[in-house]
């Protein structure tokens, strides 16, 4: 769209960083207004009115530490973004998802479309205009790896123009040998963290029943090598299922899984979903499963707070809304601040 309004490529680098960090598009290049040629200056408007269009927030649902956006497509499709505590972004980087987890509100109703790249940073665009954004997480609705190409774009374009260091950009998986490939070679390589939820292959196969069939120990040991091939520690995240993937064996499997790997195993207890028959892990249980972790030497973390907790409870938003008439998108003005951010 650029390029065919007369951009060169340092126009192009000039405007994105206009639009990823919530400025105005016509914000002066080091002062000097006239550095973008006329033709692409008068065809302004008409480009910030296609950026704006890519997406909007429909609603906003806030929570105990963050905050559920609906964010509105153009084709009226609706994903969610989740502003999370101390600048982090929960994006969605598809719409419905095909790994139909059983504890998931998106998995239910398979994949509806991809997300093109500029819709997965328009949600990043989008979120700056409320508040800073330093911390990416791809862990809304979707499963980054079936949308690899557009993922790894938007990822490259949010780690150079978007201005944010790469360790801060997660990409989340619940595991395929393509994206452990390809993650390494990316020019902008992400940090990775694998959703395992179980050690054993049969519950596994229960809880995520399309995701690749790989050995959770397999998986563990690929996922690994392409972290330390990225050259950051692997994140492991659990959705704590009560009865189900909390007791003792779980432990001492995993225990043994991660040892002597550079990986923190994050807990994250299940968010209670209307109608589903799993259940959300009383807090000692919780409690008693990071710290058998920890005494063998496992590097874990709780995350107890329900409004913190996107992986499993992504999607709830969008299907409470999924049947109702579409909201007034609400405007949200860019920083009018001359080209600083606060970012
Ligand atoms: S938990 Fe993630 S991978 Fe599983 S169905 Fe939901 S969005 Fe897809």
């Amino acid at each position: 769209m650029l390029r065919a309004e007369g951009a060169a490529p340092v126009h192009e680098r000039h405007l994105m960083q206009q639009w990823l960090n919530a400025r105005p598009l016509d914000t002066p290049y080091r002062g000097d207004a006239n550095f973008l040629p006329r033709r692409l200056r008068e065809a302004l408007p008409a480009i910030g009115a296609r950026l704006d269009a890519l997406a909007c927030v429909r609603e906003r649902a806030p929570g105990d530490g963050a905050e559920r956006l609906l964010v509105g497509l153009a084709d009226g499709q609706a994903v969610e973004s989740v502003l999370l505590p101390r600048g982090g972004l929960c994006v969605s980087s598809q719409i419905g998802c095909a790994v139909g987890c059983t504890f998931c509100t998106t998995g239910r109703d398979g994949l509806l479309r991809q997300l093109g790249g500029a819709e997965i940073v328009a949600q990043v665009a989008l979120a700056r205009r409320l508040r800073a954004v330093r911390k990416v997480v791809f862990m809304g609705m979707g499963e980054p790896a079936h949308n690899l190409d557009a993922v790894l774009d938007a990822i490259t374009l949010l780690g150079t123009e978007g201005g944010i260091a790469r360790e801060q950009l997660v990409f989340s998986t619940v595991g395929d040998r393509r994206a452990f490939e390809r993650l390494p070679q990316a020019p902008v390589r992400p940090s990775l963290a694998l959703s395992l939820h179980t050690t054993r292959a049969d519950l596994r196969e229960r809880l995520l029943p399309r995701a690749p069939r790989i050995a959770p120990d397999e998986l563990v040991a690929l996922a690994d090598a392409a972290a330390r091939a990225s050259g950051f520690p692997l994140l492991v995240q659990w959705t704590l299922l009560d009865g189900i993937n909390d007791g003792g064996d779980e432990v001492e499997a995993l225990a043994a899984l991660l040892a002597g790997r550079r990986a923190i195993l994050n807990a994250i207890p299940w968010n209670a979903v209307e109608g589903s028959d799993f259940a959300r892990p009383p807090l000692e249980r919780a409690v008693a499963f990071v710290r058998g972790l920890r005494a063998r030497g496992t590097m874990a973390t709780l995350r107890w707070s329900a409004a913190q907790e996107v992986d499993g409870g992504c999607g709830q938003l969008r299907a409470r809304r999924a049947s109702t008439a579409a909201e007034r998108p609400v405007m949200l003005p860019v920083r009018g601040d001359g080209g600083r951010t606060a970012d």
